[in-house]
Protein backbone atom coordinates (compact mmCIF):
# COMPACT_ATOMS: atom_id res chain seq x y z
CA UNK A 1 0.00 0.00 0.00
CA UNK A 2 2.51 2.20 0.71
CA UNK A 3 6.13 3.07 0.47
CA UNK A 4 8.73 5.50 2.49
CA UNK A 5 7.75 8.58 0.58
CA UNK A 6 3.69 8.33 1.43
CA UNK A 7 4.75 7.52 4.56
CA UNK A 8 4.74 10.51 6.31
CA UNK A 9 1.32 11.04 8.71
CA UNK A 10 -0.07 13.74 11.05
CA UNK A 11 -2.58 13.23 13.32
CA UNK A 12 -5.37 15.06 15.22
CA UNK A 13 -6.92 15.04 18.03
CA UNK A 14 -10.54 16.57 17.70
CA UNK A 15 -11.87 16.87 20.73
CA UNK A 16 -15.53 18.38 20.07
CA UNK A 17 -18.89 19.03 22.29
CA UNK A 18 -20.37 15.86 20.94
CA UNK A 19 -17.36 13.84 20.08
CA UNK A 20 -13.65 12.85 20.84
CA UNK A 21 -12.07 12.17 17.13
CA UNK A 22 -8.13 10.72 16.50
CA UNK A 23 -7.59 11.33 12.68
CA UNK A 24 -4.43 10.40 10.61
CA UNK A 25 -3.76 11.98 7.35
CA UNK A 26 -1.44 11.06 4.96
CA UNK A 27 1.23 14.83 5.17
CA UNK A 28 2.38 14.12 1.07
CA UNK A 29 -1.78 14.70 -0.38
CA UNK A 30 -3.72 15.44 2.57
CA UNK A 31 -6.01 11.96 2.54
CA UNK A 32 -7.66 10.98 5.72
CA UNK A 33 -6.43 7.94 6.22
CA UNK A 34 -8.36 6.46 9.11
CA UNK A 35 -9.85 7.50 12.34
CA UNK A 36 -11.75 6.82 14.97
CA UNK A 37 -14.60 8.49 16.70
CA UNK A 38 -16.61 8.55 20.00
CA UNK A 39 -19.23 9.98 21.59
CA UNK A 40 -19.24 12.34 24.81
CA UNK A 41 -22.51 12.52 27.19
CA UNK A 42 -23.79 16.15 28.01
CA UNK A 43 -25.56 16.29 31.11
CA UNK A 44 -28.18 18.93 31.78
CA UNK A 45 -28.17 18.68 35.64
CA UNK A 46 -30.37 21.91 35.97
CA UNK A 47 -32.10 24.41 33.54
CA UNK A 48 -29.63 25.68 31.53
CA UNK A 49 -26.78 24.00 33.19
CA UNK A 50 -24.47 21.98 30.78
CA UNK A 51 -21.71 19.46 32.26
CA UNK A 52 -19.75 17.45 30.82
CA UNK A 53 -17.31 14.51 32.79
CA UNK A 54 -13.71 15.72 32.34
CA UNK A 55 -12.53 11.85 32.86
CA UNK A 56 -14.63 11.07 30.16
CA UNK A 57 -13.64 13.53 27.95
CA UNK A 58 -9.60 12.33 28.38
CA UNK A 59 -10.70 8.20 28.49
CA UNK A 60 -12.26 8.44 25.09
CA UNK A 61 -9.94 10.53 23.52
CA UNK A 62 -7.38 8.13 24.15
CA UNK A 63 -9.41 5.65 23.38
CA UNK A 64 -9.78 7.02 19.65
CA UNK A 65 -5.59 7.30 19.26
CA UNK A 66 -5.64 3.54 20.38
CA UNK A 67 -8.58 2.72 17.62
CA UNK A 68 -7.36 4.72 15.06
CA UNK A 69 -3.35 3.36 15.64
CA UNK A 70 -4.89 -0.29 15.13
CA UNK A 71 -6.76 0.71 11.98
CA UNK A 72 -3.38 1.97 11.24
CA UNK A 73 -1.63 -1.12 11.19
CA UNK A 74 -4.63 -3.15 9.29
CA UNK A 75 -3.78 -0.32 6.39
CA UNK A 76 0.03 -0.93 6.11
CA UNK A 77 1.08 1.56 8.37
CA UNK A 78 3.39 1.93 11.26
CA UNK A 79 2.59 4.30 14.35
CA UNK A 80 5.94 5.64 14.27
CA UNK A 81 4.91 7.18 10.54
CA UNK A 82 2.91 9.83 12.86
CA UNK A 83 5.52 12.55 12.77
CA UNK A 84 3.76 14.94 14.87
CA UNK A 85 -0.05 15.59 16.25
CA UNK A 86 -2.25 18.70 16.60
CA UNK A 87 -4.69 19.16 19.34
CA UNK A 88 -8.29 20.87 18.41
CA UNK A 89 -11.07 21.22 20.88
CA UNK A 90 -14.22 23.17 22.35
CA UNK A 91 -13.69 26.20 23.69
CA UNK A 92 -14.29 28.12 26.96
CA UNK A 93 -15.01 24.93 28.35
CA UNK A 94 -13.89 24.59 31.80
CA UNK A 95 -11.99 22.53 33.92
CA UNK A 96 -10.15 22.94 37.13
CA UNK A 97 -8.52 20.02 38.67
CA UNK A 98 -6.04 19.30 42.24
CA UNK A 99 -2.45 18.91 41.10
CA UNK A 100 -1.29 17.48 43.96
CA UNK A 101 -3.90 14.40 42.89
CA UNK A 102 -4.51 15.39 39.04
CA UNK A 103 -8.40 14.58 40.34
CA UNK A 104 -10.85 17.00 38.98
CA UNK A 105 -12.69 19.31 41.16
CA UNK A 106 -15.95 19.56 39.44
CA UNK A 107 -17.13 18.36 36.05
CA UNK A 108 -16.00 20.67 33.25
CA UNK A 109 -18.71 23.08 32.88
CA UNK A 110 -19.42 23.57 29.06
CA UNK A 111 -19.33 26.85 27.00
CA UNK A 112 -23.30 26.61 26.24
CA UNK A 113 -23.93 27.01 29.96
CA UNK A 114 -25.94 30.12 31.10
CA UNK A 115 -25.64 29.30 35.13
CA UNK A 116 -23.44 32.17 35.53
CA UNK A 117 -25.63 34.70 34.22
CA UNK A 118 -26.18 35.58 38.14
CA UNK A 119 -22.61 36.14 38.37
CA UNK A 120 -22.68 38.03 35.35
CA UNK A 121 -25.32 40.30 36.92
CA UNK A 122 -23.52 40.76 39.54
CA UNK A 123 -20.26 41.78 38.05
CA UNK A 124 -22.20 44.61 36.28
CA UNK A 125 -23.19 45.68 39.64
CA UNK A 126 -20.33 45.58 41.68
CA UNK A 127 -18.46 47.98 38.77
CA UNK A 128 -21.43 50.05 37.67
CA UNK A 129 -20.63 48.82 34.38
CA UNK A 130 -21.90 47.84 30.84
CA UNK A 131 -21.68 44.22 29.18
CA UNK A 132 -18.44 45.88 26.61
CA UNK A 133 -16.46 47.20 29.09
CA UNK A 134 -13.32 44.86 28.80
CA UNK A 135 -13.96 44.95 24.96
CA UNK A 136 -10.86 47.16 24.61
CA UNK A 137 -9.04 44.46 26.78
CA UNK A 138 -10.30 41.18 25.83
CA UNK A 139 -12.38 41.42 22.42
CA UNK A 140 -15.11 39.85 24.04
CA UNK A 141 -18.85 41.17 25.61
CA UNK A 142 -19.16 39.97 29.61
CA UNK A 143 -21.09 36.83 28.79
CA UNK A 144 -22.19 33.54 30.25
CA UNK A 145 -19.99 32.13 27.49
CA UNK A 146 -16.62 32.60 28.92
CA UNK A 147 -14.25 30.98 31.36
CA UNK A 148 -13.56 33.75 33.21
CA UNK A 149 -17.19 33.56 34.18
CA UNK A 150 -17.20 29.77 34.68
CA UNK A 151 -14.31 30.07 37.12
CA UNK A 152 -15.65 32.90 38.80
CA UNK A 153 -18.75 30.43 39.71
CA UNK A 154 -17.04 27.64 40.93
CA UNK A 155 -14.75 30.23 43.29
CA UNK A 156 -18.05 31.13 44.43
CA UNK A 157 -20.41 27.87 44.96
CA UNK A 158 -17.82 25.24 45.59
CA UNK A 159 -15.96 24.83 48.80
CA UNK A 160 -13.32 22.50 47.39
CA UNK A 161 -12.00 25.11 44.60
CA UNK A 162 -11.99 27.76 47.43
CA UNK A 163 -9.71 25.35 49.67
CA UNK A 164 -7.69 24.00 46.72
CA UNK A 165 -6.94 27.97 45.48
CA UNK A 166 -5.79 28.71 49.05
CA UNK A 167 -3.71 25.92 49.31
CA UNK A 168 -1.84 26.84 45.45
CA UNK A 169 -3.21 23.34 44.61
CA UNK A 170 -5.99 24.32 41.91
CA UNK A 171 -5.14 24.61 38.14
CA UNK A 172 -8.09 25.98 35.27
CA UNK A 173 -7.34 24.57 31.82
CA UNK A 174 -9.58 24.52 28.83
CA UNK A 175 -10.05 21.11 27.28
CA UNK A 176 -6.83 21.76 25.35
CA UNK A 177 -4.81 22.29 28.64
CA UNK A 178 -6.67 19.24 30.85
CA UNK A 179 -5.76 16.63 27.57
CA UNK A 180 -2.45 17.93 27.33
CA UNK A 181 -1.66 18.04 31.21
CA UNK A 182 -2.86 14.30 31.45
CA UNK A 183 -0.85 13.44 27.59
CA UNK A 184 2.39 15.28 28.06
CA UNK A 185 3.41 15.23 31.57
CA UNK A 186 5.24 13.15 33.79
CA UNK A 187 6.92 12.23 36.75
CA UNK A 188 9.57 15.08 36.77
CA UNK A 189 7.87 17.58 34.23
CA UNK A 190 4.38 19.00 34.71
CA UNK A 191 2.48 20.33 31.49
CA UNK A 192 0.30 23.22 32.42
CA UNK A 193 -0.32 24.95 28.76
CA UNK A 194 -2.46 26.25 26.63
CA UNK A 195 -2.38 28.25 22.87
CA UNK A 196 -3.41 32.22 22.10
CA UNK A 197 -6.00 31.09 20.68
CA UNK A 198 -8.18 28.73 23.45
CA UNK A 199 -6.61 31.79 26.32
CA UNK A 200 -8.54 34.15 24.09
CA UNK A 201 -11.90 33.28 24.85
CA UNK A 202 -10.68 33.36 28.89
CA UNK A 203 -11.83 36.98 28.96
CA UNK A 204 -8.61 36.96 31.05
CA UNK A 205 -5.68 37.26 28.11
CA UNK A 206 -4.97 41.16 27.04
CA UNK A 207 -5.59 40.57 23.09
CA UNK A 208 -2.54 42.97 22.33
CA UNK A 209 0.30 41.05 24.20
CA UNK A 210 -1.40 37.77 24.15
CA UNK A 211 -0.47 37.73 28.22
CA UNK A 212 -2.54 36.94 31.09
CA UNK A 213 -4.11 40.37 32.08
CA UNK A 214 -3.21 41.24 36.05
CA UNK A 215 -6.03 44.21 35.64
CA UNK A 216 -8.96 41.21 34.06
CA UNK A 217 -7.82 38.72 36.79
CA UNK A 218 -8.79 41.37 39.28
CA UNK A 219 -12.00 42.48 37.73
CA UNK A 220 -13.11 38.15 37.67
CA UNK A 221 -11.44 37.61 41.35
CA UNK A 222 -9.58 34.86 39.58
CA UNK A 223 -5.79 34.20 41.10
CA UNK A 224 -3.19 34.30 38.30
CA UNK A 225 -1.54 31.23 40.19
CA UNK A 226 -4.22 28.51 38.48
CA UNK A 227 -3.88 29.57 34.41
CA UNK A 228 -1.53 27.49 32.61
CA UNK A 229 1.00 29.44 30.02
CA UNK A 230 0.42 30.95 27.28
CA UNK A 231 2.24 29.31 23.95
CA UNK A 232 1.65 29.97 20.24
CA UNK A 233 -0.51 28.12 18.11
CA UNK A 234 2.17 26.04 16.68
CA UNK A 235 5.20 25.05 18.72
CA UNK A 236 6.29 21.57 20.03
CA UNK A 237 4.03 21.59 23.32
CA UNK A 238 5.69 17.97 24.70
CA UNK A 239 5.72 14.56 23.83
CA UNK A 240 3.21 12.07 24.42
CA UNK A 241 3.84 10.21 27.70
CA UNK A 242 1.99 7.34 27.32
CA UNK A 243 -0.10 4.76 25.42
CA UNK A 244 0.72 3.53 22.12
CA UNK A 245 1.99 7.01 20.88
CA UNK A 246 4.57 7.54 23.32
CA UNK A 247 7.19 10.03 22.26
CA UNK A 248 5.34 11.54 19.34
CA UNK A 249 5.55 15.09 19.56
CA UNK A 250 2.77 17.41 20.00
CA UNK A 251 2.80 20.32 17.60
CA UNK A 252 0.05 22.55 17.78
CA UNK A 253 -3.22 23.44 19.74
CA UNK A 254 -6.13 25.55 18.66
CA UNK A 255 -9.50 26.15 19.77
CA UNK A 256 -12.26 24.29 17.10
CA UNK A 257 -13.22 27.22 15.60
CA UNK A 258 -10.23 28.81 14.75
CA UNK A 259 -8.81 25.04 13.67
CA UNK A 260 -11.74 25.17 10.82
CA UNK A 261 -10.52 28.58 9.68
CA UNK A 262 -7.58 27.27 8.86
CA UNK A 263 -8.53 23.94 6.75
CA UNK A 264 -10.27 25.74 5.04
CA UNK A 265 -7.85 27.67 4.06
CA UNK A 266 -9.17 31.27 5.24
CA UNK A 267 -5.22 32.14 5.92
CA UNK A 268 -5.75 36.20 3.97
CA UNK A 269 -7.17 38.81 5.23
CA UNK A 270 -11.14 38.71 4.10
CA UNK A 271 -11.80 35.17 4.18
CA UNK A 272 -14.13 33.83 5.84
CA UNK A 273 -15.64 30.11 7.34
CA UNK A 274 -18.97 29.16 8.62
CA UNK A 275 -19.05 25.73 10.84
CA UNK A 276 -21.94 24.18 11.86
CA UNK A 277 -21.93 21.39 14.58
CA UNK A 278 -23.08 21.84 18.39
CA UNK A 279 -23.65 25.46 17.46
CA UNK A 280 -22.49 27.85 14.45
CA UNK A 281 -19.56 30.12 14.70
CA UNK A 282 -18.43 32.18 11.76
CA UNK A 283 -14.97 33.54 11.48
CA UNK A 284 -13.50 36.32 9.35
CA UNK A 285 -9.67 36.94 9.33
CA UNK A 286 -8.57 40.47 9.75
CA UNK A 287 -5.35 39.81 9.09
CA UNK A 288 -3.00 40.80 11.66
CA UNK A 289 -5.33 44.06 12.55
CA UNK A 290 -6.99 43.72 15.28
CA UNK A 291 -10.77 45.09 14.65
CA UNK A 292 -13.29 45.51 17.24
CA UNK A 293 -17.07 45.36 16.14
CA UNK A 294 -20.22 47.97 16.66
CA UNK A 295 -22.48 45.18 16.22
CA UNK A 296 -21.76 41.79 18.84
CA UNK A 297 -19.06 40.35 17.23
CA UNK A 298 -16.04 38.77 19.18
CA UNK A 299 -12.27 40.21 18.65
CA UNK A 300 -10.47 36.93 19.01
CA UNK A 301 -7.47 35.39 17.94
CA UNK A 302 -7.38 33.36 14.70
CA UNK A 303 -3.63 31.78 14.85
CA UNK A 304 -0.47 32.65 15.64
CA UNK A 305 2.60 30.30 14.11
CA UNK A 306 5.99 30.13 16.35
CA UNK A 307 7.44 33.20 16.98
CA UNK A 308 5.69 35.13 13.80
CA UNK A 309 2.76 37.87 14.64
CA UNK A 310 -1.12 36.37 15.55
CA UNK A 311 -3.58 36.84 13.25
CA UNK A 312 -6.71 37.98 14.61
CA UNK A 313 -10.21 37.34 13.66
CA UNK A 314 -13.51 39.14 13.93
CA UNK A 315 -15.93 36.58 14.88
CA UNK A 316 -19.82 35.51 14.95
CA UNK A 317 -21.31 33.04 17.74
CA UNK A 318 -24.48 31.42 17.32
CA UNK A 319 -24.97 29.00 20.42
CA UNK A 320 -27.84 26.49 19.26
CA UNK A 321 -27.14 24.86 15.83
CA UNK A 322 -27.07 20.78 15.31
CA UNK A 323 -28.24 20.83 18.87
CA UNK A 324 -31.08 22.12 17.84
CA UNK A 325 -31.82 19.20 15.93
CA UNK A 326 -30.29 16.47 18.34
CA UNK A 327 -33.49 18.13 20.81
CA UNK A 328 -35.96 17.03 18.21
CA UNK A 329 -34.55 13.87 18.39
CA UNK A 330 -33.91 13.50 21.43
CA UNK A 331 -36.04 15.98 23.34
CA UNK A 332 -39.25 15.90 21.37
CA UNK A 333 -38.98 12.29 19.38
CA UNK A 334 -39.78 14.18 16.62
CA UNK A 335 -37.30 12.36 13.66
CA UNK A 336 -35.52 9.47 14.27
CA UNK A 337 -31.79 10.75 13.80
CA UNK A 338 -29.66 14.22 12.60
CA UNK A 339 -29.68 13.12 9.36
CA UNK A 340 -33.44 12.11 8.40
CA UNK A 341 -34.23 16.49 8.30
CA UNK A 342 -33.04 16.77 5.31
CA UNK A 343 -35.58 14.64 3.35
CA UNK A 344 -38.59 15.67 6.32
CA UNK A 345 -37.89 19.28 5.65
CA UNK A 346 -37.38 18.20 1.66
CA UNK A 347 -41.26 17.13 2.17
CA UNK A 348 -42.95 20.43 2.81
CA UNK A 349 -42.69 23.62 0.59
CA UNK A 350 -42.25 26.21 3.03
CA UNK A 351 -42.76 26.20 6.99
CA UNK A 352 -46.33 27.22 6.39
CA UNK A 353 -45.41 30.42 8.12
CA UNK A 354 -43.62 29.19 11.55
CA UNK A 355 -40.82 30.61 13.11
CA UNK A 356 -38.26 28.45 14.95
CA UNK A 357 -36.04 30.63 17.31
CA UNK A 358 -34.04 28.35 19.15
CA UNK A 359 -32.45 30.62 21.62
CA UNK A 360 -31.86 27.53 24.34
CA UNK A 361 -29.41 28.65 26.19
CA UNK A 362 -30.15 32.49 25.53
CA UNK A 363 -29.07 34.01 22.18
CA UNK A 364 -25.59 34.93 21.37
CA UNK A 365 -24.30 37.56 18.55
CA UNK A 366 -25.87 40.20 18.02
CA UNK A 367 -28.16 39.98 20.42
CA UNK A 368 -26.13 38.32 23.64
CA UNK A 369 -29.50 38.49 25.63
CA UNK A 370 -29.10 35.38 27.99
CA UNK A 371 -32.60 35.89 29.23
CA UNK A 372 -34.11 34.64 25.49
CA UNK A 373 -35.44 31.66 25.70
CA UNK A 374 -36.25 29.12 23.09
CA UNK A 375 -40.12 29.94 20.56
CA UNK A 376 -42.10 28.29 17.96
CA UNK A 377 -44.42 30.55 16.64
CA UNK A 378 -47.05 30.93 13.84
CA UNK A 379 -48.79 27.03 13.95
CA UNK A 380 -51.79 26.42 12.62
CA UNK A 381 -53.47 22.97 13.11
CA UNK A 382 -52.31 23.00 9.02
CA UNK A 383 -48.69 22.84 10.79
CA UNK A 384 -47.42 19.25 10.74
CA UNK A 385 -43.68 17.65 11.75
CA UNK A 386 -42.39 18.62 8.12
CA UNK A 387 -43.09 22.96 8.69
CA UNK A 388 -41.43 22.34 12.37
CA UNK A 389 -38.59 20.48 11.38
CA UNK A 390 -37.63 22.89 8.32
CA UNK A 391 -38.33 26.07 10.85
CA UNK A 392 -35.50 24.78 13.00
CA UNK A 393 -32.63 24.76 9.80
CA UNK A 394 -34.54 27.94 8.58
CA UNK A 395 -33.58 29.51 12.34
CA UNK A 396 -30.44 28.31 12.00
CA UNK A 397 -29.80 29.90 8.46
CA UNK A 398 -31.31 33.51 9.89
CA UNK A 399 -29.06 33.92 12.34
CA UNK A 400 -25.98 33.49 10.09
CA UNK A 401 -27.84 35.83 8.39
CA UNK A 402 -28.00 38.26 11.22
CA UNK A 403 -23.91 37.81 11.71
CA UNK A 404 -23.12 38.21 8.17
CA UNK A 405 -24.91 41.70 8.12
CA UNK A 406 -22.92 42.04 11.43
CA UNK A 407 -19.70 41.41 9.27
CA UNK A 408 -20.63 43.63 6.60
CA UNK A 409 -21.31 46.75 8.83
CA UNK A 410 -18.19 46.25 10.69
CA UNK A 411 -15.85 45.58 7.47
CA UNK A 412 -17.71 47.33 4.36
CA UNK A 413 -16.91 43.99 2.46
CA UNK A 414 -19.35 41.94 1.64
CA UNK A 415 -18.46 38.24 1.61
CA UNK A 416 -18.16 37.05 -1.85
CA UNK A 417 -19.35 33.15 -0.17
CA UNK A 418 -19.39 31.12 2.91
CA UNK A 419 -17.02 28.09 3.17
CA UNK A 420 -19.25 25.86 5.06
CA UNK A 421 -18.21 22.77 7.37
CA UNK A 422 -19.42 20.74 10.97
CA UNK A 423 -22.19 17.98 11.11
CA UNK A 424 -25.00 19.85 9.26
CA UNK A 425 -22.85 20.74 6.38
CA UNK A 426 -23.92 17.09 5.39
CA UNK A 427 -27.81 18.20 4.77
CA UNK A 428 -27.84 19.89 1.97
CA UNK A 429 -31.58 20.90 1.97
CA UNK A 430 -30.32 23.06 4.49
CA UNK A 431 -27.28 24.79 2.96
CA UNK A 432 -29.66 25.82 -0.15
CA UNK A 433 -31.62 27.27 2.57
CA UNK A 434 -29.06 28.99 3.79
CA UNK A 435 -28.00 30.40 0.20
CA UNK A 436 -31.27 31.28 -0.26
CA UNK A 437 -31.90 33.05 3.48
CA UNK A 438 -28.05 34.32 3.18
CA UNK A 439 -28.24 35.31 0.15
CA UNK A 440 -24.57 34.54 -1.02
CA UNK A 441 -23.11 31.89 -2.43
CA UNK A 442 -22.46 28.43 -0.11
CA UNK A 443 -19.63 26.28 -0.80
CA UNK A 444 -18.55 23.03 0.81
CA UNK A 445 -15.03 21.92 0.95
CA UNK A 446 -14.51 17.88 -0.20
CA UNK A 447 -12.83 17.02 2.66
CA UNK A 448 -15.55 17.79 5.68
CA UNK A 449 -12.64 17.34 8.42
CA UNK A 450 -11.57 20.58 8.91
CA UNK A 451 -11.41 21.10 12.09
CA UNK A 452 -8.83 18.19 12.40
CA UNK A 453 -7.16 19.16 9.31
CA UNK A 454 -6.61 22.70 10.64
CA UNK A 455 -5.41 20.84 13.40
CA UNK A 456 -3.13 18.74 11.54
CA UNK A 457 -1.71 21.61 9.26
CA UNK A 458 -0.54 23.17 11.89
CA UNK A 459 1.29 20.94 13.93
CA UNK A 460 3.10 20.25 10.47
CA UNK A 461 4.85 23.69 10.79
CA UNK A 462 5.86 23.17 14.00
CA UNK A 463 7.44 20.25 12.98
CA UNK A 464 8.81 21.31 9.72
CA UNK A 465 6.57 19.80 7.27
CA UNK A 466 4.58 21.98 5.17
CA UNK A 467 1.62 20.92 4.33
CA UNK A 468 0.28 24.73 3.55
CA UNK A 469 1.99 25.28 0.04
CA UNK A 470 0.05 21.79 -0.69
CA UNK A 471 -3.44 22.82 -0.02
CA UNK A 472 -2.79 26.12 -1.81
CA UNK A 473 -2.19 24.32 -5.08
CA UNK A 474 -5.06 21.80 -4.81
CA UNK A 475 -7.55 24.90 -3.26
CA UNK A 476 -9.85 24.86 -6.44
CA UNK A 477 -10.08 21.17 -5.96
CA UNK A 478 -11.34 21.31 -2.41
CA UNK A 479 -14.26 23.00 -3.49
CA UNK A 480 -16.47 20.12 -3.49
CA UNK A 481 -20.11 22.20 -4.49
CA UNK A 482 -21.64 25.42 -4.84
CA UNK A 483 -25.04 26.60 -3.49
CA UNK A 484 -26.57 29.53 -5.42
CA UNK A 485 -29.44 31.74 -4.11
CA UNK A 486 -32.63 30.80 -5.71
CA UNK A 487 -35.30 33.15 -4.23
CA UNK A 488 -35.77 36.71 -4.61
CA UNK A 489 -34.67 39.01 -3.24
CA UNK A 490 -37.93 40.87 -1.92
CA UNK A 491 -39.38 37.66 -0.53
CA UNK A 492 -36.53 37.29 1.18
CA UNK A 493 -36.32 40.71 2.58
CA UNK A 494 -40.14 39.80 3.72
CA UNK A 495 -39.51 36.42 5.25
CA UNK A 496 -36.43 37.90 7.16
CA UNK A 497 -38.21 40.78 8.91
CA UNK A 498 -41.17 38.29 10.53
CA UNK A 499 -37.76 36.21 11.65
CA UNK A 500 -36.46 39.68 12.79
CA UNK A 501 -40.14 39.81 14.73
CA UNK A 502 -39.98 36.40 16.08
CA UNK A 503 -36.09 37.25 18.01
CA UNK A 504 -37.88 40.01 19.37
CA UNK A 505 -40.24 38.27 21.25
CA UNK A 506 -37.96 35.48 22.39
CA UNK A 507 -36.87 38.71 24.83
CA UNK A 508 -39.54 38.82 26.02
CA UNK A 509 -40.10 37.34 29.60
CA UNK A 510 -43.10 35.17 30.48
CA UNK A 511 -43.08 35.14 34.72
P1 LIG B 1 -19.35 19.26 17.35
O1 LIG B 1 -18.00 19.50 16.71
O2 LIG B 1 -19.96 20.49 17.96
O3 LIG B 1 -19.32 18.13 18.32
P2 LIG B 1 -20.21 18.15 14.74
O4 LIG B 1 -19.56 19.02 13.73
O5 LIG B 1 -19.72 16.77 14.93
O6 LIG B 1 -20.38 18.87 16.17
O7 LIG B 1 -21.77 18.08 14.30
C1 LIG B 1 -22.70 17.38 15.04
C2 LIG B 1 -24.02 18.14 15.05
O8 LIG B 1 -24.51 18.24 13.71
C3 LIG B 1 -25.06 17.43 15.87
O9 LIG B 1 -25.65 18.40 16.73
C4 LIG B 1 -26.09 16.92 14.85
O10 LIG B 1 -27.41 17.07 15.34
C5 LIG B 1 -25.86 17.80 13.64
N1 LIG B 1 -26.01 17.05 12.35
C6 LIG B 1 -25.23 16.04 11.91
N2 LIG B 1 -25.64 15.62 10.70
C7 LIG B 1 -26.72 16.36 10.35
C8 LIG B 1 -27.60 16.42 9.22
N3 LIG B 1 -27.44 15.60 8.17
N4 LIG B 1 -28.59 17.34 9.24
C9 LIG B 1 -28.75 18.19 10.28
N5 LIG B 1 -27.95 18.18 11.38
C10 LIG B 1 -26.95 17.29 11.42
Amino acid sequence: KSDSSTKTLVGAIDQGTSSSRFLIFNATNLELITYHQESIQISTPNPGWVEQDPNEILEKTILCMEKAVEKLGELGYDKSDIKVIGVTNQRETTILWDKKTGKVLHNAIVWLDARTQETVDFLLRQFNTHRDCLQEQCGLPLSTYFSALKIRWLIDNNHHVREAIKENRCLFGTVDSWLLYNLLSDDKNTVHVTDVTNASRTMLMNIRDLKWDPKLCEFFGIPEHILPEIKSSATIFGYINKGLLQGIPVGAVLGDQQAALVGQQCLTKGTAKSTYGTGCFILYNTGEDLAYSRNGLLTTVAYKWNDDDAVYALEGSIAIAGECIKWLRDNLGLIPDSKSTETIAASVKDTGGVYFVPAFSGLFAPYWRSDARGLIMGMTQYTTKAHIVRAALEGISYQTREIVDAMYDDSGVRLSKLKVDGGMANNKVFLQMLANIVGINVATPSLFETTALGAALAAGKAQGIDLFTLEVENEIETEMSQYIPRIQGKQREENFSAWKKAVIKSFENLT
